[in-house]
């Protein structure tokens, strides 16, 4: 369109003088990129447990068996990964609700709890294992039990090599962080496609985070369908880069309700995964504004540089579940900072810095923001391959 409305404005004359041709029919759009009415529920689980205390990460062995005998009595199929992809792609037509399972990070649990239920019930899932964690030791799935998982219903995916947010490595600078989802995504590939056997081709971010410089170096080394752990159906012609996924939280059973009521309401679940309204704050801060963190204690910073007067006695931090915080400001940079040091509960914090100038007058655009939390950022196993579990 644009091009011929071009070529209107350049060649005036010749518009004028040969009548148009009519528009050529527009192409039929690629199977993949049509909508076809169906919807798929991509439901994320990490850890089970009969015995331990539940908590957003692990679910109860009997919890998940409930749900699953939900899935069957509603009639819902558990389609493959497999099929998942090819109807993604247009190759194939699957049912008008349908459900895949998935399961992150590579838990013992898994093998102990869930796979013995999903066998029973014959549903099939996938696993998005973290090179990393791999015969980890511990809580850790070995190699032995994932194969023959998937001699039963298993599917592989990545979930990265080392589990690490991205923030940090962003703020590195372009090259490092290049370099690091290279890596992440391209080392994770080999070994799982190495020691698994078959093509590796769907990925689940750490944490859900995703970032747009990540796009074509998935794409370069292979992936076709990478998930987040924003809560929605998944629709034929969504974005194949950020394929919506519902995280079922051992705490919240609205999360399950939403993901297989197929309702329409676009699930958001209280507490879930809550929208954060784009924002812009007056001055800097950290964590930024809007944006996920994959910690609970999180550094909060506030630059207020270039505040031009501020009575320094009169400032403020309130964080929220904290209520006013000991934040210090910084003599010389004038950066405002507070290390959280009780765990962030919420899924979002909000964070307020105030002041009055020289003559008691607050800022006439309030400093205020708030991000979210990952909720799997308590859940991710340290160095040695404990989880980082909230002490009770
Ligand atoms: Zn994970």
């Amino acid at each position: 369109m644009k091009l011929a409305l071009l070529l209107a404005l350049v060649l005036p004359l010749a518009a004028q003088q040969t009548p148009a041709p009519p528009p050529p029919p527009a192409p039929e759009p690629p199977p993949a990129e049509q909508e076809d009415g169906v919807r798929v529920s991509v439901l994320g689980y990490h850890d089970f447990s009969e015995t331990a205390p539940e908590s957003e990460m692990i679910i109860r062995t009997s919890k998940f068996r409930k749900q699953m005998e939900a899935i069957r009595n509603a009639g819902l199929p558990v389609i493959t990964m497999a099929d998942f992809q090819a109807w993604k792609r247009g190759e194939k037509d699957i049912a008008d609700k349908s459900i895949v399972i998935t399961i992150d990070d590579g838990w013992k649990a898994v093998y102990t709890d869930a796979y013995p239920i999903l066998k029973e019930f014959g549903f099939p899932f996938t696993l998005f294992l973290y090179k990393n964690y791999v015969d980890g030791g511990g809580k850790a799935l070995t190699s032995e039990m994932i194969k023959e998982m998937q001699k039963n219903g298993a599917t592989i995916g990545s979930h990265s090599v080392s589990h690490s947010y991205p923030q940090s490595h962003r703020r590195k600078g372009a090259e490092a962080y290049d370099k690091f989802l290279k890596l992440e995504f391209g080392e994770s590939k080999k070994f799982l496609e190495q020691k698994f056997g078959g093509r590796v081709t769907t990925y689940a971010y750490p944490g859900g985070i995703h970032t747009a410089e990540m796009d074509p170096i998935s794409k370069e080394f292979g992936y076709e369908h990478l998930f987040t752990v924003l809560p929605g159906k998944v629709r034929r012609t969504n974005d194949d880069h950020i394929i919506p996924r519902y995280i079922i939280l051992g705490t919240h059973d609205r999360i399950f309700e939403l993901a297989t009521g197929f309702n329409e309401i676009s699930g958001v679940a209280a507490g879930a995964n809550p929208v954060i309204a784009p924002q812009t704050t007056p001055h800097p801060v950290q964590p930024e504004p809007g944006t996920t963190v994959g910690s609970r204690l999180p550094l909060l910073s506030a630059d207020l540089s270039g505040v031009q007067d501020m009575d320094p006695k009169t400032l403020t931090m309130k964080v929220g579940g904290f209520g006013e915080v000991p934040a210090v400001l910084d003599a010389e940079t004038k950066v405002l900072s507070w290390q959280v040091n009780r765990r962030l509960r919420s899924p979002v914090c909000q964070v307020a810095v105030s002041w009055l100038d020289s003559k008691g007058k607050p800022p006439e655009v309030p400093l205020r923001w708030s991000f979210r939390i990952d909720p799997e950022a308590s859940y991710v196993p340290l160095d040695d391959g404990t989880p980082e579990r909230s002490s009770k």
